[in-house]
């Protein structure tokens, strides 16, 4: 695997104390022994706690906004100066890995760190949010909302597991949801940017360690139903079978290929559930999921209408019946052209060689591009594993990731909103 250029002793210390200080938030957890850190759980004040304790001595004023967000502001040179936003999620998945979503926050802090106390034209936002994962609530991105102003009643009366609606977890966690307004971004904003594990082995296939992510694919996922008959599976012939379990395999084989055949294109049947799911029964009803992403909405939208005549086409064929769904479309969200372009020359400054990319995955970046110019940084994710305690990065790559926000910072010096007086 080729390496990337070397870094010098500054940066390759400041990456170690950001992966330190990633795997000491990860002992901040609901459980001993593993780390699950979910929307405004209790281990969340530590996580708060802890990083205002390395941003207060930087100069940054921090605040915790109505919807759990640590905000954590570096002012600029001027007043009424405009702001670059840096951040990602503090929540996890259930037995997370230390780095995801973390590991952005971290980088913000040592960007500020990395300034030794200079102060530019623009003000620098750190914020780690309080939930991206949906894991509490089933409804991902609570946190990156409230900043656009999407943290609405509707989703504030969403309840959890135990009866606990968002509104009453914000209370609980000592904050007001009627001050949620206030965690609204205002002023002028230059970007969002975000810092994030690729969670996928595409930069370590090129050997590359980092990429500047150009779009969040689209998604649609469905939910497709075979029905056949269920009978007796030693006196029923073949030919005289209307095997729901055989037509959804065959089904399987055409969504495989469908995704091998589209260029970008990703396409999962994630679910399979047989009734009556019996040895010795003939199944009579299949219930699958279809998860379909890519990059362009029409490609994926052409990709899941084949899939849906496949369907009808195999079932007719089978003397099955089949129904579908849609449980999500969600179009694809482009990156900031302007944002992303910057960051690919400040990787081009580190000695490493820029790959744009697609993420395949959800991220807060594509909540704050509905309003602010957002873009993105992967890092190299060692194995492509991620949501898993193996979660890993490189030092090499996270100092490489300092360098390229710090050449960033100063490619945005010459930012038209930075004219001001
Ligand atoms: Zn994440």
């Amino acid at each position: 695997m080729p390496t990337s250029p070397p870094t010098n002793d500054a940066s390759h210390a400041a990456a170690q104390r950001v992966i330190d200080r990633c795997r000491k938030l990860a002992a901040f957890s609901e459980y001993p022994g593993r780390t699950t850190r979910t929307f405004l759980s209790p281990p969340m004040h530590d996580c708060h706690r802890e990083i205002a304790s390395w941003c207060a001595p930087l100069g940054a004023e921090v605040r915790i906004d109505a919807a759990g967000n640590i905000r954590a502001l570096y002012p600029a040179a001027r007043a009424n100066a405009p702001r670059l936003v840096v951040g990602s999620h503090l929540d996890t998945v259930p037995n997370a890995g230390a780095f995801d979503g973390v590991l952005g926050v971290v980088i913000g802090v040592a960007l500020l760190d990395a300034l030794h106390g200079k102060h530019l034209p623009f003000g620098i936002e750190v914020v780690g949010f309080s939930e991206e994962e949906g894991v509490r609530f089933g409804t991902p991105f609570i946190g990156s909302r409230a900043l656009v102003g999407r943290l609405d009643e509707e989703l504030l009366r969403r309840e959890d597991d135990h009866g606990v609606s968002v509104s009453a977890a914000i209370e609980h966690f000592g904050l007001n949801p009627a001050e949620i307004s206030a965690a609204r971004l205002k002023g002028d904003i230059l970007g969002y940017l975000e810092f994030h594990i690729e969670q996928g082995p595409v930069l370590e296939d090129l050997g590359l360690p980092l990429g500047a992510v150009e779009a969040i694919a689209g998604q649609s996922k469905l939910e497709v139903t075979f029905v056949g008959r269920a009978n007796h599976a030693g006196t029923t012939p073949m030919h005289l079978r209307r095997d729901a379990i055989a037509g959804a395999a065959e089904w399987i084989s055409s969504v495989e290929r469908e995704g091998q055949r589209v260029p970008a294109l990703v396409a999962t049947v994630g679910v399979v559930e047989a009734k009556p799911g019996v040895t010795n029964v003939i199944a009579g009803e299949v219930r699958l999921t279809l998860d379909v992403r890519h990059r362009a909405d029409d490609l994926r939208e052409l990709a899941v209408n084949t899939l849906i005549r496949a369907a009808e086409e195999i079932a007719a064929r089978r003397r099955l019946t089949m129904k579908h769904n849609a449980l999500l479309n969600q179009p694809s969200v482009a990156m900031d052209p302007f944002l992303t372009g910057q960051i690919e020359a400040a990787i081009l400054r580190t000695g490493c060689k820029p790959r744009r990319t697609v993420s395949g995955a959800g991220h807060d970046a594509m909540i704050l591009a509905e309003q602010v110019p957002a873009g993105m940084i992967f890092l190299r994710t060692p194995g492509g594993i991620s949501h898993n305690p193996e979660e890993n990065v490189e030092v090499e790559d996270v100092a490489k990731a300092i360098e390229t926000g710090m050449h960033l910072l100063d490619l945005l010096i010459t930012h038209p909103l930075c004219k001001g007086e």
